[in-house]
């Protein structure tokens, strides 16, 4: 637990637990009952410390990491603090859960990312998102009690500077958003904010720029002049590559599009407002991992973090080469 947020007595901790705890060790057996009330005095100690208090030191909530390469790792709902002094969101419709071992993926991925001499961006929330979803605008983000506004003007103040950074360094980049859904189809699903019907529907030199993905940077600077479909669904689209390493995903080669009346996540928030729909520069791509192989237990997560990176810095090299040369 981080200690920010523990401790507004952790002075008073450290001087009782030094006094306390120096009780003469010699005649323990002696004393024995003393020490053990001792303990209890202790924890007591403790319980008071981990009743949080309310702060505006929203960045025990956030981990920010500056990266250096022009890839940033954003996992919104992967984070399990929930201070009491923020009000749960209960309002009609409001999506509480946990995207589970998200934030462990995301560091896993960052591990073997730096193994691998490469630095990503790191923005994750700790916070849990009964207390606030990060992944939405501003105005739905909480329920009644605005408490948390800061923590969410922080997270997307520093997902701007570090997209700012990325491209006044590297020209452009990429924005990998981590999520986990429940859907029972097991398989990843790619959101470049295009819906399920659309991705259905598309056709090669077809597609209107009114329908944009969250990839035009990638299409309109691709130095193989690779085509939205290619990106989408060819050999060496995001899905492929992973389904090709043994994750099913959507879209991909083997999996162009969700069926009609499948359940699909197209991209949030995080995707449409930093990815490239809307303003060059930064391309998004939201990951909804499955449970099954990726998710379910910790060699899953652990082998899928080390497939995972090396899958993004082959798809870096891919698609971003021209501007990793001039580096
Ligand atoms: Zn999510």
């Amino acid at each position: 637990m981080p200690h920010d947020y523990l401790c507004f007595c952790s002075k008073d901790l450290n001087f009782f637990a030094k006094h306390a705890l120096s009780f003469n060790t010699d005649h323990s057996r002696l004393y024995m009952p003393l020490i053990k009330f001792k303990y209890f005095i202790v924890f007591l100690f403790l319980w008071g410390c981990i009743e949080d208090q309310p702060t505006n030191d929203w960045e025990t909530f956030v981990t920010f990491k500056k990266g250096n390469f022009p890839l940033l790792i954003v996992a919104p709902h992967g984070g399990d603090l929930k201070p009491q002094w923020i009000q749960n969101r209960e309002c009609e419709g409001a999506v509480t859960v946990q995207d589970q071992y998200t934030l462990g993926i995301a560091f896993q991925i960052e591990n073997e990312l730096r193994k691998r001499g490469y630095n990503p961006y790191m923005l994750l929330a700790n916070i849990h998102r009964i207390k606030i979803d990060l992944n939405r605008p501003l105005a739905t983000s909480f329920c009644i009690d605005n408490t948390p506004e800061g923590l969410w003007n922080l997270f997307h103040n520093q997902i701007e500077t570090y997209r700012s950074e990325v491209i006044n360094q590297f020209g452009r980049g990429l924005l990998i958003d981590l999520h986990g859904h429940g859907h029972t189809n097991q398989r990843i699903e790619l959101g470049y904010l295009l819906s399920g019907e659309q991705l259905r529907n598309i056709k090669e030199n077809e597609f209107r720029s009114s329908d944009g993905s969250s990839i035009q940077s990638m299409i309109a600077n691709h130095p193989d002049k690779l085509s939205l479909l290619e990106l989408l669904r060819g050999q060496h689209s995001l899905g492929t590559l992973l389904s090709m390493a043994g994750y099913p995903s959507v879209p991909s080669i083997d999996d162009p599009a969700p069926s009609k009346g499948d359940p699909f996540f197209s991209g949030g928030t995080i995707t449409q407002r930093y990815g490239s729909k809307n303003r060059a520069g930064v391309d998004a791509i939201q990951i909804e991992l499955n449970r099954q192989n990726v998710r379910e237990t910790s060699s899953d997560r652990e082998q899928f973090s080390q497939e995972f990176a090396q899958i993004l810095i082959d798809y870096m090299h891919l698609h971003y080469y021209d501007i990793l040369e001039k580096r």
